[in-house]
């Protein structure tokens, strides 16, 4: 048992590219575990990025100084949230450096 820790912040690092990501686990039943991009997304990249096994979610903190959670978007989400919407991490293609 460790002590707790905040957790959830951007202090975790995308173990294959390095890209700041948080890693959290969401839902209280069957809880899922999420490694989100920090990078928030305007709607229409979010409408570009909704695929069947790609979700989007609302970083949701409680005030300037509270951990960030990622919250599910349900029906009832408000269309004006002002919580940055995030996709889960993908890793960037590898760059071509050894081609030439
Ligand atoms: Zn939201
Ligand atoms: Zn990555």
């Amino acid at each position: 048992m460790s002590r707790p820790r905040a957790t959830g912040a951007a202090d975790s690092r995308c173990p294959s590219c390095a890209a700041p990501v948080l890693t959290q686990w969401v839902g209280t039943v069957a809880a899922l575990k999420v490694t989100a991009d920090l990078t928030p997304l305007t709607p229409e990249q979010q409408a570009a990025v909704l695929e069947p096994n790609r979700l989007v979610w609302c970083l949701y903190r409680a005030s300037a100084h509270s951990t960030p959670r990622l919250r599910w978007i349900t029906a009832s989400h408000p269309t004006g949230c002002t919580h940055p919407h995030v996709t889960e991490h993908r890793c960037p293609p590898a760059e071509p450096t050894t081609l030439f």
